[in-house]
């Protein structure tokens, strides 16, 4: 079964009995500007505080060295550079102090250039990520899940024939079900890590979904480690998806889960409006708490009654409840400061 085998990226742990860990990819080139690195890495800080685990960085030309070399020393999470083409890049990036990278071992040369980055990865304790994608396999008359999974045990015997097994394996396509197919083949085979993701899938609405069917599948099944849901928009999001998915399955536990009504006609007070005024607060807080933010007395008192802390329209006025006990009424300006102080003194 997949997982058993243990894998170390920095300190953090992967692995079966270890927290499965959310990851994302930063969406722009990597600054070089002094100030735009630290404020880089104070948005790390804030991903981490949402539940980020792991942030990844394509690299593709060493005019970024300095830059990836600060990043790597300065994040409080493991940094994984992503390499394509070219094997040098890799060993460059390991000198800059990654804590992983992501290869695939059939584009960036020959085979002994492949060997050279196992062999330094093995001396400076990075871990590699064997990234396959449907669209770039070794050609073969299998069907695609069994040429994915095929291809990555190879590549997995390969680097063990060089003592190399800080391995982590991902298998994806734009395709669900081949997605789910490939991986459950390899899980069946093999028991490195797998990073579970569905790759180019869209934009939040069509991203989240296909992503959630398909990992939230495989997760269900024990299958997966790590997990990114790509989106083509936020990166703040991806990670509030990712974590959202693992509270979901009961695989997470920190962090505000927030119950809200969508809103409707009947509302006294806008559910709407205060979650977006809240809710990047909220994500960063890591205790474990239900917050319900409701519109009226049709499902407000009962939400607040079930969950830890609670704002809800009653009437024409606004109530906070504290333990499914109503203990003050508020206006709609101090909403937000009697929320955010009643959270600060929860338990
Ligand atoms: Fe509408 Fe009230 Fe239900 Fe919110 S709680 S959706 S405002 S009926």
């Amino acid at each position: 079964m997949t997982g058993d085998h243990q894998v170390m990226i920095g300190n953090t742990l992967l692995g079966r009995g270890f927290p499965i860990l959310v990851q994302t990819m930063y969406d722009e080139a990597m600054p070089h500007d002094e100030a735009d690195l630290e404020a880089l890495v104070r948005r790390i800080g804030k991903l981490n505080a949402m539940g980020c685990d792991i942030i990844r960085f394509s690299y593709p030309d060493s005019s970024d060295h300095d830059a990836l070399a600060y990043v790597s020393k300065h994040s409080p999470i493991p940094v994984v550079a992503d390499i394509h083409f070219d094997y040098q890049l890799a060993l460059d990036a390991i000198a800059c102090g990654v804590q992983k990278i992501r290869i695939n071992p059939g584009n960036i040369g020959s085979r002994k250039k492949v060997d050279e980055v196992v062999r330094s990865a093995l001396d400076h304790g990075v871990a590699i990520r064997i990234g396959l994608n449907s669209g770039s396999l070794p050609r073969g008359n299998d069907p695609i899940p069994k040429l994915m999974s095929d291809t990555a045990l190879e590549y997995l015997d390969w680097f063990e024939q060089l003592g190399f097994t800080n391995s982590v394996v991902s298998l994806k396509a734009s395709d669900v079900d081949m997605t789910l197919a490939a991986n459950r083949l390899f899980a069946s085979q093999s028991d490195y890590p797998l990073h579970l993701g569905v790759t180019e899938a869209g934009s939040v609405v069509s991203a989240v979904t296909r992503s959630t069917w398909a990992l939230g599948q495989l997760l269900s099944e024990g299958i997966g480690n790590t997990l990114r849901i790509s989106i083509t928009g936020d990166i703040e999001t991806e990670v509030q998806a990712g974590v959202e998915l693992l509270r979901t399955l009961g695989l997470r536990r920190k962090g505000i889960r927030i119950v809200s009504c969508p809103r409707c006609g009947r509302h006294s007070f806008d559910s709407q409006g205060f979650l977006k005024s809240v809710e990047s607060e909220l994500l960063t807080i890591d205790k474990d708490l239900t917050v319900a933010i409701m519109g009226c007395q049709v499902n407000g008192p009962g939400e607040a009654k079930a969950a830890d802390l609670a704002i809800t329209g009653i009437g024409n006025s606004i109530f906070l409840y504290e333990k499914g006990i109503l203990v003050r009424k508020v206006s709609k300006e101090e909403a937000k400061d009697a929320l955010l102080e009643a959270i600060e003194h929860a338990e």
